[in-house]
Protein backbone atom coordinates (compact mmCIF):
# COMPACT_ATOMS: atom_id res chain seq x y z
CA UNK A 1 0.00 0.00 0.00
CA UNK A 2 1.51 3.38 -1.01
CA UNK A 3 1.23 6.58 0.88
CA UNK A 4 1.78 10.36 -0.41
CA UNK A 5 3.72 12.86 0.93
CA UNK A 6 2.78 16.14 -0.30
CA UNK A 7 3.94 20.11 0.40
CA UNK A 8 2.38 23.07 -1.45
CA UNK A 9 4.05 26.27 -2.52
CA UNK A 10 1.20 28.86 -2.99
CA UNK A 11 1.78 32.36 -4.35
CA UNK A 12 -0.46 34.99 -3.87
CA UNK A 13 -0.83 38.75 -4.54
CA UNK A 14 -0.53 41.70 -2.44
CA UNK A 15 -3.24 43.96 -2.01
CA UNK A 16 -1.05 46.69 -1.93
CA UNK A 17 -2.03 50.74 -3.73
CA UNK A 18 1.80 50.87 -5.90
CA UNK A 19 4.10 47.65 -7.35
CA UNK A 20 6.61 46.17 -5.15
CA UNK A 21 9.98 48.38 -6.33
CA UNK A 22 7.94 50.91 -8.09
CA UNK A 23 5.35 53.60 -8.01
CA UNK A 24 3.10 51.99 -10.48
CA UNK A 25 -0.43 51.30 -9.64
CA UNK A 26 -1.51 47.57 -8.58
CA UNK A 27 -4.04 47.17 -10.84
CA UNK A 28 -4.08 43.13 -9.85
CA UNK A 29 -5.25 43.59 -6.62
CA UNK A 30 -7.44 46.83 -6.25
CA UNK A 31 -10.17 45.42 -9.39
CA UNK A 32 -8.94 47.98 -11.88
CA UNK A 33 -9.18 46.90 -15.07
CA UNK A 34 -6.73 48.93 -17.12
CA UNK A 35 -6.05 48.82 -20.79
CA UNK A 36 -2.55 46.56 -20.99
CA UNK A 37 0.91 48.27 -20.45
CA UNK A 38 -0.56 50.99 -18.93
CA UNK A 39 0.54 50.86 -15.42
CA UNK A 40 4.54 51.09 -16.27
CA UNK A 41 7.56 52.90 -16.16
CA UNK A 42 11.15 52.29 -16.38
CA UNK A 43 12.00 50.46 -12.82
CA UNK A 44 9.30 47.65 -13.70
CA UNK A 45 9.94 47.24 -17.59
CA UNK A 46 13.76 46.54 -16.47
CA UNK A 47 15.50 49.66 -17.96
CA UNK A 48 19.54 49.82 -17.31
CA UNK A 49 20.19 52.24 -14.49
CA UNK A 50 17.02 52.17 -12.23
CA UNK A 51 17.00 51.80 -9.11
CA UNK A 52 14.30 49.91 -7.12
CA UNK A 53 12.76 51.03 -3.63
CA UNK A 54 11.16 48.63 -1.68
CA UNK A 55 7.28 49.20 -1.23
CA UNK A 56 6.50 49.44 2.98
CA UNK A 57 3.00 48.26 2.56
CA UNK A 58 4.03 45.12 1.04
CA UNK A 59 6.46 44.45 3.61
CA UNK A 60 3.84 45.28 6.41
CA UNK A 61 1.16 42.95 4.77
CA UNK A 62 3.79 40.10 4.55
CA UNK A 63 4.44 40.37 8.59
CA UNK A 64 0.82 40.59 8.99
CA UNK A 65 0.02 36.98 7.26
CA UNK A 66 3.02 35.78 8.72
CA UNK A 67 1.96 36.42 12.47
CA UNK A 68 -1.38 34.88 11.69
CA UNK A 69 0.10 32.06 10.35
CA UNK A 70 2.17 31.93 13.60
CA UNK A 71 5.72 32.69 12.24
CA UNK A 72 8.77 33.95 13.32
CA UNK A 73 9.07 36.91 11.73
CA UNK A 74 13.28 38.00 10.68
CA UNK A 75 14.78 40.39 11.95
CA UNK A 76 17.83 40.81 9.40
CA UNK A 77 16.63 39.61 6.31
CA UNK A 78 17.95 40.93 2.42
CA UNK A 79 16.48 40.24 -0.88
CA UNK A 80 18.36 38.13 -3.71
CA UNK A 81 18.40 38.11 -7.26
CA UNK A 82 16.91 34.73 -9.31
CA UNK A 83 18.47 34.51 -12.77
CA UNK A 84 16.45 33.23 -15.76
CA UNK A 85 15.32 34.39 -19.07
CA UNK A 86 12.01 34.86 -19.76
CA UNK A 87 10.02 37.32 -22.06
CA UNK A 88 7.95 37.98 -18.62
CA UNK A 89 10.95 39.21 -17.01
CA UNK A 90 12.58 42.44 -18.36
CA UNK A 91 14.97 42.04 -16.23
CA UNK A 92 16.23 38.90 -17.25
CA UNK A 93 15.85 38.03 -12.88
CA UNK A 94 13.40 38.07 -11.04
CA UNK A 95 13.92 39.88 -7.04
CA UNK A 96 13.15 37.32 -4.68
CA UNK A 97 14.61 35.94 -1.16
CA UNK A 98 16.42 32.91 -0.91
CA UNK A 99 17.71 32.48 1.85
CA UNK A 100 16.86 34.43 4.32
CA UNK A 101 12.69 34.59 4.49
CA UNK A 102 10.88 37.20 5.90
CA UNK A 103 8.66 34.74 7.78
CA UNK A 104 9.55 31.44 9.22
CA UNK A 105 8.43 28.36 11.17
CA UNK A 106 5.12 28.65 11.51
CA UNK A 107 1.38 26.83 11.18
CA UNK A 108 -1.89 26.55 10.39
CA UNK A 109 -4.59 24.42 11.65
CA UNK A 110 -8.42 23.65 9.82
CA UNK A 111 -10.74 21.37 9.70
CA UNK A 112 -11.05 18.37 7.40
CA UNK A 113 -14.35 18.06 5.26
CA UNK A 114 -15.65 15.49 8.43
CA UNK A 115 -14.64 17.62 11.03
CA UNK A 116 -11.72 16.07 12.52
CA UNK A 117 -8.31 19.18 12.96
CA UNK A 118 -5.22 18.96 10.94
CA UNK A 119 -2.23 21.24 11.85
CA UNK A 120 0.30 21.69 8.55
CA UNK A 121 3.56 23.62 9.44
CA UNK A 122 4.49 26.68 7.35
CA UNK A 123 8.39 26.44 6.09
CA UNK A 124 8.50 30.33 4.90
CA UNK A 125 6.48 32.59 3.45
CA UNK A 126 8.76 35.44 1.30
CA UNK A 127 8.41 38.35 -0.55
CA UNK A 128 9.08 38.49 -4.21
CA UNK A 129 7.64 40.66 -7.86
CA UNK A 130 5.33 38.93 -9.81
CA UNK A 131 6.37 38.69 -13.96
CA UNK A 132 4.47 40.01 -16.58
CA UNK A 133 1.49 38.19 -18.27
CA UNK A 134 2.07 36.38 -21.53
CA UNK A 135 -0.72 35.91 -24.00
CA UNK A 136 -0.34 33.22 -26.42
CA UNK A 137 -2.44 34.02 -29.75
CA UNK A 138 -4.25 31.59 -32.15
CA UNK A 139 -1.96 33.13 -34.96
CA UNK A 140 0.79 31.65 -32.92
CA UNK A 141 2.82 35.72 -32.04
CA UNK A 142 3.00 35.66 -28.06
CA UNK A 143 1.93 39.11 -26.46
CA UNK A 144 3.02 40.39 -23.09
CA UNK A 145 1.35 42.65 -20.92
CA UNK A 146 3.44 44.26 -18.20
CA UNK A 147 0.54 45.57 -15.99
CA UNK A 148 1.74 42.47 -13.62
CA UNK A 149 5.22 43.28 -14.14
CA UNK A 150 6.61 43.86 -10.41
CA UNK A 151 3.60 43.61 -8.57
CA UNK A 152 3.86 42.44 -4.84
CA UNK A 153 4.09 38.68 -4.49
CA UNK A 154 4.21 36.57 -1.44
CA UNK A 155 5.35 32.86 -1.42
CA UNK A 156 4.08 30.24 0.98
CA UNK A 157 6.17 26.99 1.20
CA UNK A 158 4.38 24.34 3.79
CA UNK A 159 6.76 20.95 4.86
CA UNK A 160 5.24 17.79 3.54
CA UNK A 161 2.71 17.55 5.64
CA UNK A 162 -0.61 16.17 3.92
CA UNK A 163 -1.35 13.01 3.08
CA UNK A 164 -3.96 13.57 0.38
CA UNK A 165 -5.83 15.55 -2.10
CA UNK A 166 -8.53 16.81 0.38
CA UNK A 167 -5.80 17.86 2.85
CA UNK A 168 -4.20 19.80 0.48
CA UNK A 169 -7.57 21.42 -0.88
CA UNK A 170 -8.87 22.39 2.84
CA UNK A 171 -5.39 24.42 3.23
CA UNK A 172 -5.49 26.30 0.03
CA UNK A 173 -9.21 26.38 0.92
CA UNK A 174 -8.27 28.09 5.04
CA UNK A 175 -5.28 29.90 3.53
CA UNK A 176 -7.49 31.82 0.84
CA UNK A 177 -10.22 32.65 3.74
CA UNK A 178 -7.45 33.90 6.29
CA UNK A 179 -5.88 36.21 3.20
CA UNK A 180 -8.74 37.24 2.81
CA UNK A 181 -9.99 38.12 6.53
CA UNK A 182 -6.42 39.67 7.19
CA UNK A 183 -7.63 42.28 3.70
CA UNK A 184 -3.74 41.42 2.69
CA UNK A 185 -4.31 39.85 -0.80
CA UNK A 186 -7.85 39.13 -3.05
CA UNK A 187 -6.38 35.71 -3.60
CA UNK A 188 -8.85 34.87 -6.20
CA UNK A 189 -7.54 31.85 -7.93
CA UNK A 190 -9.25 32.27 -10.99
CA UNK A 191 -7.86 35.55 -11.90
CA UNK A 192 -4.43 34.08 -10.94
CA UNK A 193 -4.25 36.16 -7.42
CA UNK A 194 -3.29 32.84 -5.82
CA UNK A 195 -1.41 29.88 -7.55
CA UNK A 196 -0.66 26.51 -6.00
CA UNK A 197 1.69 23.93 -6.56
CA UNK A 198 1.98 20.42 -5.28
CA UNK A 199 5.04 18.30 -4.36
CA UNK A 200 3.94 15.24 -4.47
CA UNK A 201 5.88 11.91 -3.96
CA UNK A 202 4.94 8.34 -2.60
CA UNK A 203 6.29 5.02 -0.88
CA UNK A 204 5.05 2.17 1.01
CA UNK A 205 3.59 2.85 4.46
CA UNK A 206 6.73 1.30 6.24
CA UNK A 207 9.13 2.40 4.24
CA UNK A 208 11.27 5.87 5.85
CA UNK A 209 12.57 7.31 2.81
CA UNK A 210 10.66 9.12 0.31
CA UNK A 211 9.47 8.85 -3.13
CA UNK A 212 10.71 10.40 -5.79
CA UNK A 213 9.15 14.17 -5.92
CA UNK A 214 6.89 15.32 -8.68
CA UNK A 215 6.22 18.83 -8.77
CA UNK A 216 2.57 19.31 -10.49
CA UNK A 217 1.83 23.06 -11.53
CA UNK A 218 -0.91 25.28 -13.07
CA UNK A 219 -3.65 25.04 -10.38
CA UNK A 220 -6.34 27.36 -11.01
CA UNK A 221 -8.61 26.09 -8.71
CA UNK A 222 -8.72 23.89 -5.37
CA UNK A 223 -10.89 21.63 -7.32
CA UNK A 224 -8.15 20.81 -9.80
CA UNK A 225 -5.55 20.92 -6.51
CA UNK A 226 -7.20 17.71 -5.23
CA UNK A 227 -8.10 15.98 -8.12
CA UNK A 228 -4.28 16.36 -9.33
CA UNK A 229 -2.86 14.97 -6.34
CA UNK A 230 -5.16 11.83 -6.61
CA UNK A 231 -4.41 11.34 -10.62
CA UNK A 232 -0.30 11.74 -9.48
CA UNK A 233 -1.05 9.62 -6.44
CA UNK A 234 -2.52 6.54 -8.72
CA UNK A 235 -0.32 6.83 -11.66
CA UNK A 236 2.89 6.96 -9.35
CA UNK A 237 1.48 3.93 -7.59
CA UNK A 238 0.78 2.07 -11.01
CA UNK A 239 3.93 2.74 -12.49
CA UNK A 240 6.04 1.44 -9.48
CA UNK A 241 3.74 -1.97 -8.98
CA UNK A 242 5.03 -2.02 -13.12
CA UNK A 243 8.62 -1.96 -12.08
CA UNK A 244 9.04 1.37 -13.61
CA UNK A 245 10.96 4.29 -11.84
CA UNK A 246 9.87 7.69 -11.16
CA UNK A 247 11.66 10.49 -12.91
CA UNK A 248 11.80 13.52 -10.87
CA UNK A 249 10.10 16.17 -13.02
CA UNK A 250 7.46 19.46 -13.29
CA UNK A 251 4.08 17.88 -14.67
CA UNK A 252 0.84 20.34 -16.07
CA UNK A 253 -2.75 19.54 -15.47
CA UNK A 254 -5.06 19.01 -18.06
CA UNK A 255 -8.24 20.50 -17.43
CA UNK A 256 -10.18 18.45 -19.74
CA UNK A 257 -8.67 14.81 -19.52
CA UNK A 258 -8.24 15.33 -15.54
CA UNK A 259 -5.01 14.33 -16.15
CA UNK A 260 -1.35 15.49 -15.51
CA UNK A 261 1.32 15.78 -18.20
CA UNK A 262 5.03 15.74 -18.41
CA UNK A 263 6.26 19.60 -18.51
CA UNK A 264 9.99 19.18 -18.07
CA UNK A 265 12.52 16.95 -16.41
CA UNK A 266 15.32 17.31 -14.12
CA UNK A 267 17.96 17.77 -16.51
CA UNK A 268 16.38 20.58 -17.87
CA UNK A 269 15.79 22.61 -14.60
CA UNK A 270 17.01 25.67 -14.46
CA UNK A 271 20.23 26.66 -12.21
CA UNK A 272 18.76 30.42 -11.23
CA UNK A 273 22.67 31.66 -9.84
CA UNK A 274 20.72 33.58 -7.05
CA UNK A 275 22.87 35.80 -5.69
CA UNK A 276 22.21 39.05 -3.46
CA UNK A 277 20.27 42.22 -4.59
CA UNK A 278 22.94 44.45 -5.20
CA UNK A 279 20.85 48.01 -5.39
CA UNK A 280 18.45 47.02 -2.27
CA UNK A 281 20.32 47.48 1.16
CA UNK A 282 19.38 45.05 3.74
CA UNK A 283 16.28 45.27 5.27
CA UNK A 284 15.95 45.04 9.38
CA UNK A 285 12.53 44.83 11.11
CA UNK A 286 12.29 46.03 14.41
CA UNK A 287 10.19 44.75 16.91
CA UNK A 288 8.13 47.62 17.16
CA UNK A 289 6.81 47.33 13.73
CA UNK A 290 6.05 43.62 14.06
CA UNK A 291 4.46 44.22 17.76
CA UNK A 292 2.69 47.05 15.94
CA UNK A 293 1.11 44.99 13.30
CA UNK A 294 0.34 41.88 15.63
CA UNK A 295 -1.84 44.75 17.85
CA UNK A 296 -3.44 45.80 14.56
CA UNK A 297 -4.47 42.04 13.47
CA UNK A 298 -8.40 41.16 13.18
CA UNK A 299 -10.44 38.66 14.93
CA UNK A 300 -8.76 35.26 12.53
CA UNK A 301 -11.26 32.62 11.12
CA UNK A 302 -10.71 30.19 13.84
CA UNK A 303 -10.46 32.88 16.70
CA UNK A 304 -14.02 33.64 15.50
CA UNK A 305 -15.38 30.22 15.13
CA UNK A 306 -14.34 29.28 18.93
CA UNK A 307 -15.90 32.13 20.01
CA UNK A 308 -19.41 32.25 18.16
CA UNK A 309 -19.77 28.65 19.37
CA UNK A 310 -19.35 29.58 23.06
CA UNK A 311 -20.95 32.86 22.73
CA UNK A 312 -24.22 31.92 20.94
CA UNK A 313 -23.98 27.97 20.70
CA UNK A 314 -25.08 27.83 17.19
CA UNK A 315 -24.07 25.12 14.77
CA UNK A 316 -21.26 24.33 13.39
CA UNK A 317 -22.97 24.65 9.92
CA UNK A 318 -23.86 28.51 10.77
CA UNK A 319 -20.71 29.34 12.27
CA UNK A 320 -19.15 27.95 9.25
CA UNK A 321 -21.59 30.21 6.94
CA UNK A 322 -20.74 33.20 9.25
CA UNK A 323 -16.75 32.60 9.25
CA UNK A 324 -17.22 33.03 5.32
CA UNK A 325 -19.49 36.13 5.13
CA UNK A 326 -18.01 38.35 7.76
CA UNK A 327 -20.28 41.25 6.98
CA UNK A 328 -23.36 39.28 7.72
CA UNK A 329 -21.46 37.64 11.15
CA UNK A 330 -21.34 41.59 11.76
CA UNK A 331 -24.91 42.11 11.02
CA UNK A 332 -25.68 39.16 13.10
CA UNK A 333 -23.61 39.82 16.16
CA UNK A 334 -25.31 43.82 16.43
CA UNK A 335 -28.78 42.02 16.11
CA UNK A 336 -28.22 39.29 18.82
CA UNK A 337 -27.32 41.75 21.28
CA UNK A 338 -30.46 43.98 20.34
CA UNK A 339 -32.41 40.68 21.06
CA UNK A 340 -31.47 40.31 24.90
CA UNK A 341 -32.64 43.93 25.08
CA UNK A 342 -35.83 43.20 22.72
CA UNK A 343 -36.70 40.12 24.55
CA UNK A 344 -36.56 41.86 28.26
CA UNK A 345 -38.26 44.56 27.32
CA UNK A 346 -41.13 42.42 25.97
CA UNK A 347 -41.54 40.16 28.16
CA UNK A 348 -40.54 42.76 31.06
CA UNK A 349 -38.48 39.95 32.65
CA UNK A 350 -35.02 39.14 32.03
CA UNK A 351 -34.95 35.99 29.60
CA UNK A 352 -32.98 32.63 30.64
CA UNK A 353 -30.18 31.21 28.64
CA UNK A 354 -32.41 28.65 26.80
CA UNK A 355 -35.05 30.90 25.69
CA UNK A 356 -31.85 33.15 24.32
CA UNK A 357 -30.63 30.42 22.80
CA UNK A 358 -34.08 29.41 21.29
CA UNK A 359 -34.27 32.99 19.86
CA UNK A 360 -30.87 33.17 18.31
CA UNK A 361 -31.33 29.73 16.81
CA UNK A 362 -34.29 31.73 14.84
CA UNK A 363 -32.51 34.59 14.54
CA UNK A 364 -29.89 32.63 12.23
CA UNK A 365 -32.38 30.88 10.82
CA UNK A 366 -34.03 34.16 9.27
CA UNK A 367 -30.48 35.20 8.10
CA UNK A 368 -29.63 32.56 6.16
CA UNK A 369 -33.05 31.71 4.83
CA UNK A 370 -35.56 34.45 4.04
CA UNK A 371 -32.91 37.91 4.43
CA UNK A 372 -30.16 35.69 2.50
CA UNK A 373 -32.89 35.66 -0.63
CA UNK A 374 -33.87 38.92 -0.01
CA UNK A 375 -30.40 39.81 -0.37
CA UNK A 376 -29.40 37.46 -3.32
CA UNK A 377 -32.23 38.74 -5.33
CA UNK A 378 -31.32 42.28 -5.36
CA UNK A 379 -28.95 43.95 -7.91
CA UNK A 380 -28.19 46.91 -5.78
CA UNK A 381 -26.19 45.34 -3.52
CA UNK A 382 -24.01 43.62 -5.59
CA UNK A 383 -22.57 46.74 -5.94
CA UNK A 384 -21.93 47.97 -2.37
CA UNK A 385 -18.50 47.71 -1.14
CA UNK A 386 -20.13 46.79 2.47
CA UNK A 387 -23.07 44.51 2.78
CA UNK A 388 -23.31 44.91 6.13
CA UNK A 389 -23.29 48.58 5.79
CA UNK A 390 -26.07 48.55 3.30
CA UNK A 391 -27.90 46.25 4.87
CA UNK A 392 -27.92 48.45 8.62
CA UNK A 393 -29.31 50.80 6.03
CA UNK A 394 -32.38 48.95 5.30
CA UNK A 395 -33.12 46.79 7.93
CA UNK A 396 -31.55 48.27 11.37
CA UNK A 397 -30.30 45.51 13.46
CA UNK A 398 -32.64 46.86 15.94
CA UNK A 399 -35.84 46.50 13.78
CA UNK A 400 -34.13 42.68 12.84
CA UNK A 401 -34.26 42.33 16.38
CA UNK A 402 -38.23 43.53 17.00
CA UNK A 403 -38.66 41.34 13.74
CA UNK A 404 -37.24 37.99 15.26
CA UNK A 405 -38.90 38.75 18.95
CA UNK A 406 -42.51 39.25 17.19
CA UNK A 407 -42.02 35.88 15.74
CA UNK A 408 -40.42 34.52 18.67
CA UNK A 409 -43.68 36.06 21.02
CA UNK A 410 -46.10 34.79 18.54
CA UNK A 411 -47.36 37.99 17.56
CA UNK A 412 -46.65 37.37 14.00
CA UNK A 413 -47.29 34.16 12.08
CA UNK A 414 -44.31 32.57 10.20
CA UNK A 415 -46.87 33.34 7.22
CA UNK A 416 -47.03 37.08 7.84
CA UNK A 417 -43.18 37.38 8.42
CA UNK A 418 -42.65 36.50 5.09
CA UNK A 419 -44.63 39.72 3.83
CA UNK A 420 -43.17 42.04 6.23
CA UNK A 421 -39.73 40.96 6.27
CA UNK A 422 -39.44 42.41 2.34
CA UNK A 423 -41.38 45.26 3.39
CA UNK A 424 -39.07 46.01 5.60
CA UNK A 425 -36.41 45.78 3.58
CA UNK A 426 -38.13 47.90 0.54
CA UNK A 427 -39.67 50.60 2.54
CA UNK A 428 -36.43 51.09 5.68
CA UNK A 429 -39.24 50.76 8.47
CA UNK A 430 -39.66 49.00 11.76
CA UNK A 431 -41.83 46.05 11.78
CA UNK A 432 -44.69 47.19 13.37
CA UNK A 433 -45.27 50.36 11.30
CA UNK A 434 -45.35 47.62 8.40
CA UNK A 435 -47.97 45.51 10.23
CA UNK A 436 -50.22 48.56 11.09
CA UNK A 437 -49.78 50.34 7.76
CA UNK A 438 -50.86 46.77 5.89
CA UNK A 439 -52.99 45.61 8.72
CA UNK A 440 -51.39 42.95 9.17
CA UNK A 441 -52.26 42.50 13.02
CA UNK A 442 -52.67 39.26 13.81
CA UNK A 443 -56.65 38.26 14.88
CA UNK A 444 -56.36 38.80 18.63
CA UNK A 445 -60.25 38.77 19.23
CA UNK A 446 -61.42 35.46 19.43
CA UNK A 447 -64.53 36.17 18.58
CA UNK A 448 -62.97 37.21 15.40
CA UNK A 449 -61.14 34.20 14.98
CA UNK A 450 -65.07 32.22 15.89
CA UNK A 451 -66.64 33.47 13.13
CA UNK A 452 -64.13 32.83 10.59
CA UNK A 453 -64.19 29.34 12.57
CA UNK A 454 -67.70 28.73 11.88
CA UNK A 455 -68.38 30.39 8.49
CA UNK A 456 -65.38 27.92 6.94
CA UNK A 457 -67.66 25.25 8.88
CA UNK A 458 -70.78 26.33 7.00
CA UNK A 459 -69.50 26.80 3.92
CA UNK A 460 -67.40 22.95 3.55
CA UNK A 461 -69.92 20.75 4.88
CA UNK A 462 -68.18 18.06 3.28
CA UNK A 463 -64.78 18.28 5.25
CA UNK A 464 -66.67 18.75 8.18
CA UNK A 465 -68.70 15.95 8.22
CA UNK A 466 -65.60 13.70 7.34
CA UNK A 467 -63.77 14.98 10.13
CA UNK A 468 -67.00 14.42 12.79
CA UNK A 469 -66.81 10.99 11.25
CA UNK A 470 -63.66 9.78 12.39
CA UNK A 471 -61.54 11.26 9.44
CA UNK A 472 -59.18 13.18 11.27
CA UNK A 473 -56.80 14.57 7.87
CA UNK A 474 -59.63 16.53 6.66
CA UNK A 475 -59.15 19.28 9.55
CA UNK A 476 -55.88 20.19 7.83
CA UNK A 477 -57.96 21.78 4.95
CA UNK A 478 -59.98 23.21 7.21
CA UNK A 479 -57.03 24.90 8.88
CA UNK A 480 -55.81 25.98 5.81
CA UNK A 481 -59.37 27.80 4.67
CA UNK A 482 -58.97 29.43 7.93
CA UNK A 483 -56.11 30.91 7.05
CA UNK A 484 -56.95 32.01 3.79
CA UNK A 485 -60.25 33.42 4.74
CA UNK A 486 -58.04 35.99 8.05
CA UNK A 487 -55.44 36.18 4.83
CA UNK A 488 -52.95 34.61 7.11
CA UNK A 489 -53.41 36.38 10.16
CA UNK A 490 -54.79 33.48 12.63
CA UNK A 491 -52.38 31.54 14.56
CA UNK A 492 -52.85 27.86 13.00
CA UNK A 493 -52.88 26.26 16.43
CA UNK A 494 -55.15 28.57 17.81
CA UNK A 495 -57.26 27.95 14.59
CA UNK A 496 -57.28 24.48 15.04
CA UNK A 497 -58.07 24.33 18.70
CA UNK A 498 -61.13 26.72 17.76
CA UNK A 499 -61.94 24.44 14.55
CA UNK A 500 -62.02 21.04 17.22
CA UNK A 501 -63.95 22.18 19.72
CA UNK A 502 -66.41 23.52 17.48
CA UNK A 503 -66.84 20.98 15.14
CA UNK A 504 -67.02 18.76 18.42
CA UNK A 505 -69.63 20.62 19.73
ZN1 LIG B 1 6.72 50.70 -12.48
Amino acid sequence: MYKATIGLEIHFESKTNSKMFCNCPNEENNSLDEAPNINTCPVCMGHPGVLPVINKEAIDKLIKTGLALNCKIAEHTKFDRKNYFYPDLPKGYQISQFDMPICYGGYLDFALDDGSMKRVRITRIHMEEDTAKSYHMDDGATLVDFNRSGVPLMELVTEPDMHTGEEARRFAQELQLLLKCLDVSNADMEKGQMRCEVNISINTEDDDELGTKVEIKNLNSFKTVEKSIEYETKRQAEALNNGEKIIQETRGWHDNKEATFSQRNKEDAYEYRYFPEPDLPPLEITEERVEKIRSGLPELPSDKRKRFKEEYGIDLKTIEFFVYEPELADYFEKTATELRSWADETRETTITDEEYANIIKLCTNYILTDLQSIIKSDEEIKNVDNNFAFLSKRITPENFAEFICLIANNKITSKIAKIVLPEMYSKGKDPSQIIEDNDLMPIADDSELLTIVNTVIENNPKPASDYRGGKQNSIAFLIGQVMAASKGKADPKKAAEVLKRELEK
